[in-house]
């Protein structure tokens, strides 16, 4: 572990006992549970100047897991529980979580244990030195598979080449955010939720810590490569108005190429008698455009829906039950 950093804003007052609120998003985790409650409770024993609550939103899930997490809040007042009506997403259970999070600072963390709770009592520390946001980086991705760490690099690469905010690579979502960040986060009603790009753009004063990440303690990765592909999207259309901007390029370029092929049918007309010829010249041109014009519009519509599905301001999730709420007056 490299030494910490001077002080970010040497005389930050922080609380006495500051509330940790910590965000677990769960989809059919019934088989981690247990044990992530286990590891909970042992880092919340480790931090005796600290209060916690574990704020977890269940994304509809299928299997026990609502039924563990309803025991679990019967036995232990800390224990918090959104469930939700449907599947919404980790984005938008996250969300969910910082709502109601009542914390001085707040962690988001998966369920599965592949961000160890154990970070997260350094993260405590960076943030009592001053620092606004914590966020984890992965200092090995041993667990992940190598299409998994290549397509996270390609990702990355593209995200950041296009987004006016840098977004840090071999991040996840596992961090810890000052109530200044909660804040501003909780303020940013948009429905295309892209977390650690929106934490990025909040700023303030922001540090990484590295970490080994595991593999998933038990159960299966919830996202198959079609809702990764779906997540990537989120992140480039949210962050970026550039893919529109390169329609306009390939635009440029195919009207450019037209205007040779225009150029020299013209020619060919006029100057010599070949000029019946040339159906395979037409072809390439009429398919080329029309696959550039079917591009253009593509990256429009994903835009446009975007637009249609903000501009509805349904609710962001549905909350079907709450646990645990009470005690606090709520
Ligand atoms: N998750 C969720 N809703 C979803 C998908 C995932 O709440 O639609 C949760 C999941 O239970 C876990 C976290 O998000 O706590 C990260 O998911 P997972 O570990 O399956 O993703 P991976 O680590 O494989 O990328
Ligand atoms: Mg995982």
């Amino acid at each position: 572990m490299p030494a910490a950093p001077a002080p970010a804003r040497p005389g930050v007052q922080r609380p006495e006992q500051p509330l940790i609120s910590i965000i677990l998003p769960c989809l059919d985790e019934e088989a981690v549970l247990a044990e992530t409650l286990a590891r909970l409770g042992r880092l919340a024993a480790g931090q005796p100047d600290c209060r916690f609550e574990f704020v977890f939103v269940d994304d509809g899930s299928r299997d026990r897991t609502p039924e563990i997490l309803r025991e679990a809040a019967a036995r232990d007042p800390r224990v918090r529980v959104l469930r939700f009506a449907r599947n919404f997403g980790q984005q938008i259970a996250v969300s969910a979580g910082i709502e109601v999070a009542k914390g001085d600072a707040v962690v988001l963390m998966d369920a599965d244990l592949q961000d160890p709770p154990e970070v997260v009592a350094q993260m405590i520390d960076r943030w009592r030195q001053g620092f606004d946001v914590v966020y984890g980086t992965r200092a090995s991705r041993r667990a992940d598979s190598l299409m998994k760490r290549a397509t996270a690099r390609l990702f990355y690469s593209t995200i950041n080449r296009l987004s006016e905010v840098p977004i840090p690579a071999d991040t996840g979502d596992f961090r810890l955010m000052g109530r200044p960040v909660v804040d501003v986060l909780r303020q940013m009603p948009e429905r295309h939720r892209f977390i650690r790009g929106m934490v990025s753009w909040v700023g303030f004063r922001q540090t990484s810590i590295p970490y080994d990440r595991p593999e998933r303690f038990a159960g299966v990765t919830k996202y198959p490569l079609r809702k990764m592909l779906r997540f990537a999207a989120d992140g480039i259309l949210s962050f970026s108005i550039k893919p529109l901007q390169l329609s306009i390029a390939l635009g440029l370029i195919a009207a450019t190429l037209a205007l040779f092929g225009i150029a020299y049918a013209l020619f060919m007309r006029i100057f010599t008698s070949v000029w019946v010829e040339g159906w395979t010249a037409l072809m390439i041109a009429v398919l080329f455009m029309g696959g550039v014009q079917l591009i253009c519009l593509g990256i429009m519509g994903e835009y446009i829906g975007r637009i249609y599905s903000e501009v509805k301001r349904r609710p962001l999730y549905v909350v079907a039950e709450r646990m645990g709420f009470d005690e606090t007056g709520e």
